[in-house]
């Protein structure tokens, strides 16, 4: 039976092996999927172990997709791009890295009916999962897309990085900096851990902006309650989560997964 893993550092909080499960059920594929925590200094040793057992693939969660990178035999663009792999298929002895969080996250938006093509949009954050994220985006021809960060010379440098794919200004500023209203305002910052939002100036967010924080809970994140306040729609990460997976899912096994079905059960589950 084919084998795939979920590699990370805490990893017993991962819903994946559940998403990938639900998948093989429905897709009627032979597959076991399993949870592995992986010590902090022995992720190459876990890869090498796996290899040797013949597995198929493997997610990777945090804080290991930079190393999982640095692994990879190959790349696909959009991994190469990102600088990070969230998943790793292993197919006649080489180790292919792809990331599929941009394409999860921009799958989703479309799910949610939000247009990508001519909006501005606004990413708050410079970390792994704003890179992430940057050249799926990019791909829908957004009429512009600014990145505000806290720490403001990562977002220039990330700006920097992403005009050479970019079919529209792009720059890097300081939330202090913002002017006027924007179409998408997507939270790739892990402040709703924290309980916090970026302090973003009154009128980023109106009641025509749409909003969306790559974290997900149970109930409204602070950044989606911000949001909706302003009257404006807005969506937590878990779609976005379940649509990356369906993606890791495709690249190990050629057929796409439902989405919807499974978006709702976990919602209604998280709810519980
Ligand atoms: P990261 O690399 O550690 O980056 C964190 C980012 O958040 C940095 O830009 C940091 O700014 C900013 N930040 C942290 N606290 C802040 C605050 N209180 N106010 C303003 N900015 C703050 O983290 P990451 O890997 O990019 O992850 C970010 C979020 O995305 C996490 O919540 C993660 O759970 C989520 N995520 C979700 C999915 C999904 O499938 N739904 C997938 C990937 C990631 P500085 O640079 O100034 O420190």
């Amino acid at each position: 039976m084919d084998r795939y893993y979920v590699l990370g550092n805490p990893v017993e909080h991962s819903r994946s092996p559940y998403i990938h499960r639900f998948f093989a059920d429905a897709l009627h594929q032979k597959l076991s999927y399993e949870a592995r925590l992986v010590p902090l200094d022995a992720f190459e040793q876990t890869v090498e172990g796996l290899k040797k057992e013949h597995f198929s693939g493997c997610n990777i969660t945090v804080p290991f997709k930079e190393q999982a990178y640095r692994i990879a035999d190959d790349l696909t663009a959009r991994a190469e791009f990102a600088g990070a792999v969230n998943t790793l298929k292993y197919e006649n002895g080489r180790l292919l890295g792809d990331n599929t969080d941009g394409e999860g996250l921009v799958t989703d938006l479309m799910r949610c009916g939000v247009a990508l093509a001519g909006a501005r949009i606004l990413v708050l954050g410079a970390g792994g999962a704003a890179r992430g994220i940057l050249a799926p985006l990019l791909e829908r021809n957004p009429s512009e897309l600014v990145i505000a960060n806290r720490t403001v010379q990562k977002a220039e440098v990330l700006a920097e990085h992403v005009k050479s794919i970019a079919g529209c200004s792009v720059r890097g500023t300081g939330y202090d900096q913002l002017k006027g209203h924007f179409d998408l305002v997507i939270n790739a910052t892990s402040s709703s851990i924290s309980n916090n939002i970026p302090p973003l100036p009154a009128d980023t967010i109106d009641s025509s902006t749409r909003a969306y924080d790559l974290m997900y809970s149970p109930v409204d994140t602070v950044f989606v309650t911000y949001a909706k306040s302003k009257g404006a729609e807005a969506w937590d990460g878990l779609g976005m989560l379940v649509c990356q997976a369906a993606e890791s899912f495709f690249l190990w096994r050629g057929v796409r997964p439902e989405t919807e079905e499974l978006i709702r059960k976990l919602r209604s589950d998280m709810k519980k």
